[in-house]
C-alpha cells in the first residue's frame, strides 16, 4: 500500500463505494494515508473486513459498511450510518462498477439492467444521499465519479458498458451544475487500461485468443505501460483535496495517453 503521510485530507470523511478492492481500495488507502476517515462501501462483508484491517494496520482510519449501490434503501442506510458515525460526509467516490462485453445483436436484457443499475443507478443514488448530507452540513464537498475511457471512446462489443460510462460523464456535468451553488464539486475520472481482472476479463471476452486483444490495446498507450490502481489514486486525491477547489464538472482521462491514438479493440 502507498504511504503518503502528508495529511492533505486530515479530518475529512470519505466514502468510497467498491472501496475494498482494486481501484477503489487504491483510492481508499491513499485517502486514509492522507488523514481521511474512510468508509468502504461494497456488498462483500469479508472483503470489506479485510480491506478495513489492511488500512488500519497501516495506521489509517477505515470502516467497512456493507452496501448494494443498486438498492436505494441500502445506499440511504449506508449514508445515514456514516453521518451517525462521523457527523458528515466530505468526499464521495462513486467507484462501484461492473463490466462486460457482448455484441449488440446478442444484447442480454438482464445484463443491461445489472450494468446500468450499478454503473448509472449507483452514481445517481450515491450522489442523491451524499449531496443531501453535504447540504445539511453546509460545508460543501467533493463527489468523484469513476467513469471509463469507454465513456469517451467506446471499444468494440461494448454498447452497454460504454453507454453506462457515457451517462456517468453527463451526470457528472449535470450534477456539478445542480450542486455548485451548495459548494459541492462533482468531477469524474475516466481510467484507461488498468491492469486487473475487470480489464483482462473484458479483453478476453472480445478476443478469440486470451491475451491478444490486450496486446493490441497496450500498443495504443503512449506511455508504454498498462495503468496500475495507484495511477488512479493520485488524480482522485487531487479532486478530493482543496487543490481542485475551482474545478467542477470535468472528466479527467487517466489513460497513459491512449486517447491520442483513439480506441483500439
Ligand atoms: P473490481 O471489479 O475489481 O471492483 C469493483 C468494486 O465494486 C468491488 O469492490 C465490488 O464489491 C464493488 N461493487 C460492484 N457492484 C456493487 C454493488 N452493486 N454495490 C456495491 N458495490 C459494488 O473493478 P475495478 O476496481 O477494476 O473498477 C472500479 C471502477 O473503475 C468501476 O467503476 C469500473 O467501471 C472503472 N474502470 C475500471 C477499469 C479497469 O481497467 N479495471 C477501466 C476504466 C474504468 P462487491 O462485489 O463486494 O459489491
Amino acid at each position: 500500500m502507498t504511504s503518503h503521510v502528508t495529511g492533505r485530507l486530515s479530518g475529512r470523511v470519505a466514502v468510497v463505494t467498491g472501496g475494498a478492492r482494486e481501484i477503489g481500495f487504491g483510492i481508499a488507502s491513499r485517502f486514509a494515508a492522507e488523514g481521511a476517515k474512510v468508509v468502504l462501501a461494497q456488498r462483500s462483508k469479508s472483503e470489506g473486513a479485510a480491506a478495513q484491517a489492511q488500512i488500519r494496520a497501516a495506521g489509517g482510519e477505515a470502516t467497512a459498511i456493507s452496501c448494494d449501490v443498486t438498492l436505494e434503501d441500502s445506499v440511504a442506510e449506508m449514508v445515514n450510518r456514516v453521518v451517525s458515525l462521523y457527523g458528515t460526509v466530505d468526499i464521495m467516490v462513486n467507484n462501484a462498477g461492473v463490466g462486460g462485453a457482448e455484441k449488440i445483436t446478442d444484447l442480454d436484457w438482464a445484463e443491461y439492467q445489472r450494468v446500468f443499475n450499478t454503473n448509472v443507478g449507483g452514481v445517481l443514488l450515491g450522489t442523491k444521499y451524499v449531496a443531501r448530507a453535504m447540504q445539511a452540513a453546509g460545508k460543501g464537498g467533493s463527489i468523484i465519479n469513476i467513469s471509463s475511457i469507454q465513456g469517451v471512446l467506446p471499444l468494440i462489443d461494448s454498447a452497454v458498458y460504454a453507454g453506462s460510462k457515457g451517462a456517468v460523464n453527463l451526470i457528472t456535468q449535470q450534477t456539478a451544475a445542480d450542486l455548485g451553488p451548495f459548494g459541492i464539486r462533482v468531477n469524474a475520472i475516466a481510467p484507461g487500461y488498468i491492469d486487473n481482472e475487470m480489464m483482462h476479463g473484458y479483453h478476453d471476452l472480445i478476443s478469440k485468443t486470451p491475451g491478444s486483444a490486450i496486446d493490441t490495446a497496450r500498443r495504443s498507450i503512449v506511455l508504454g505501460r498498462l495503468g496500475q490502481t495507484e495511477d488512479i489514486a493520485g488524480p482522485a486525491l487531487f479532486f478530493a483535496s482543496d487543490d481542485s477547489a475551482y474545478v467542477t464538472g470535468t472528466v479527467l482521462l487517466v489513460d497513459g495517453g491512449s486517447q491520442c491514438h483513439g480506441a483500439v479493440g
